[in-house]
């Protein structure tokens, strides 16, 4: 499994803030051009989300980056919607995006912008491009345009309309605008090189036309401008001094270099990429995750199982956890894949901190202790939480009849199973001491009951003669267990790499069958009206976090992560 860069110790500063914390390669430009005295040493950045999707990890990574950047320069950074593509985006996007981001924990303050806020704006540049004769309207068809393009091994060829002058592309242009067109008719370029090397640099299209209401604009416009002229265009309307983005669009530096050159060519924005998140068992990319709500792979964007923002808070994650992931995987300018367990065992730690343990039972055996007196209801101690002495304690109530998990009991245990077996003696978590005399069967020979006895003098779960049993077990009881949905995450992919396309002939073949199992567990009472998003450590099970489908007497719970850390046994195993 491919390692993180940059691990670094626990730490809980926010995301990328820490100036003393190992500096990455955007934050080391920074300080230079500071040192030069570029911009006064102001710092502006942005997070420019298209809005066709929720945000995911991958995105969490950029936002922490900008706006971490931004703290630590005393600088700002804006949001803003790059939304120029009026078919795909929407306003539930817009709302979503800006929610995860205040619950992540960062604040855009005043600067909330819109791309589409500068449509006058970059039309009235493509008028100055044109006027230059450095823009040309071409009728060529979409396809033929693609024809022309030429190789990476051949150069493109000029299209016949390449040449027309300055006063009829205007009026092109302005019919365009105007409408009098249909969609593909003809768009802007840029008249730059057909025989560049970087292709991007042959003539790229600027403008299209679009008959297409837009989520802001309406039916104001029917051109809309291509990312690569827009994007570069706001980041120097906005005062952008650094503009971060990731590595797939290294070859578009020379055409944002190129467009600000044009049109802006002093106290200009400049471009820096890093590698974008991969992380194994799922996808990080809008275009495949809104194929699995859209089909119904996953419950909704939300789904517990998704590698979204709200997929994750929904399925326990703190906002604190998410940025300490950010912070330890780094930002590197070479592609590479973080391992799953990385982010679950940030998790695990953040959590065993702060939520409360818990006790409930997955699958639950029933338990009768015969010498303990029918009717009688004794409430036991239990801490909140042992690592936190000051979260205190709390009362369950103790009866004659338990549940306690299927998995505690084995009647013919194998030599290392110290569980509970007949004639054995066990611990019951704040309770006694018990000894199985009995295991009830069905027709079938499966164990539905067992007898046990109690040690009244063990009460609170130590012998006073001193002597010792081997495991300590999990229950509740049973006239006061409260029935929970409880719903178990697995990977959403069965493999490590499911965005390879090669492996599969889809890339959803490799959805894991097996990611969600729906139990109906048996909860201590103090459950019974949860809040929704509360969470807790389920004694010796992991942590879970209330769902939004419970109702007040009627709990579900999502297991955020169970409480085994490969993350740790493999950086134990690194260091012997
Ligand atoms: P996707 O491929 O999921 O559609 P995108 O890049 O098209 O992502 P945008 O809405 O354009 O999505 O992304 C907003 C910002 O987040 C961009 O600056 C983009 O580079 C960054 N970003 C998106 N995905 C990742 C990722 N996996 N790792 C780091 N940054 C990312
Ligand atoms: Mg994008």
């Amino acid at each position: 499994m491919k390692q993180p860069e940059n691990t670094r110790p626990d730490q809980n500063a926010e995301a990328g803030t820490d100036p003393t914390g190992p500096p990455n390669f955007i934050r080391t430009i920074i300080e230079e051009d500071r040192a030069a005295g570029k911009n006064d040493g102001r710092v502006a950045t942005r997070f420019p989300p298209e809005p066709n999707g929720y945000l995911h990890l991958g995105h969490a990574k950029s936002i922490c980056l900008n706006f971490g950047l931004a703290r630590v320069f005393n600088g700002t950074c804006n949001l803003r919607f790059d939304d120029t593509n009026p078919a795909k985006e929407e306003t539930e996007y817009v709302e979503s995006i800006q929610e995860d981001l205040r619950w992540l924990g960062f604040d855009w303050e005043d600067r909330l912008y819109y791309a589409s806020d500068y449509f006058q704006r970059l039309h009235d540049f493509a008028v100055q491009l044109i006027t230059d004769g450095n823009a040309y309207v071409d009728s060529l068809s979409a396809e033929e345009i693609r024809a022309y393009r030429g190789t990476l091994t051949e150069p493109g060829r000029e299209s016949p309309f390449r040449n027309r002058s300055v006063a009829e592309n205007l009026d092109l242009f302005a019919r365009m605008r105007a409408g009098e067109f249909a969609d593909g008719e003809h768009v802007l370029r840029a008249k730059i090189d057909m025989a560049a090397p970087n292709i991007i640099m042959r003539d790229p299209t600027l403008y299209r036309i679009r008959h297409a209401e837009h989520h802001r604009t309406g039916s104001h416009w029917c051109i809309y401008p291509m990312y690569d002229f827009t994007h570069c265009l706001s980041d120097a309307i906005e005062g952008i001094t650094h503009s971060v983005c990731t590595l797939e669009f290294e070859n578009n530096r020379e055409l944002y270099d190129w467009v600000l050159d044009q049109v802006w060519p002093t106290g200009r924005p400049y471009q820096y990429e890093f590698a974008r998140l991969n992380l194994t068992y799922t996808v990080l990319s809008k275009r495949k995750l809104i194929q699995l709500v859209t089909e119904g792979q996953v419950a909704g964007w939300d789904d517990p199982r998704m590698p979204t923002i709200q997929g994750l808070r929904r399925r326990g994650y703190t906002p604190e956890a998410i940025r300490d992931f950010c912070d330890r995987i780094g930002v590197a300018r070479r592609d590479s894949t973080v391992d799953m367990a990385l982010l679950e065992h940030g998790i695990r730690q953040d959590l065993n901190k702060r939520a409360p343990r818990v006790m409930a039972v997955l699958a639950p055996l029933k338990m009768v202790i015969d010498n303990y007196p029918e009717g009688q209801v004794e409430e036991l101690a239990c801490q909140n939480n042992p690592e936190n002495p000051s979260a205190g304690s709390r009362m369950v109530p103790f009866s004659r009849e338990l549940y306690i998990e299927q998995d505690d009991f084995m009647e013919d245990p194998p030599k290392k199973f110290f569980r509970l077996a007949p004639g054995r003696e066990v611990r019951l978590r704040y309770a006694y001491f018990v000894t199985c005399t009995e295991a009830i069967k069905d027709d079938t020979g499966r164990v539905i009951e067992l007898r046990c006895t109690y040690d009244p003098a063990t009460r609170g779960g130590d012998a006073p003669d001193g002597r010792k049993v081997k495991a300590t077990l999990h229950w509740v009881s049973s006239p006061h267990a409260v029935p929970a949905e409880i719903r178990l995450y697995d990977h959403l992919f069965s493999v490590e790499n499911p965005g390879d396309e090669k492996a599969v002939a889809d890339w959803k073949d490799n959805l894991n069958p097996d990611s969600l199992t729906t139990v109906t567990g048996q909860a201590e009472p103090s459950l019974v009206n949860v809040l929704p998003g509360s969470r807790f450590q389920f004694e010796r099970l992991g942590y879970f976090c209330a769902d939004p489908d419970g109702a007040p007497g009627r709990p579900v719970f999502n297991r955020t992560v169970t409480l085994r850390d490969t993350w740790a046994k493999v950086q134990k195993a690194k260091k012997k």
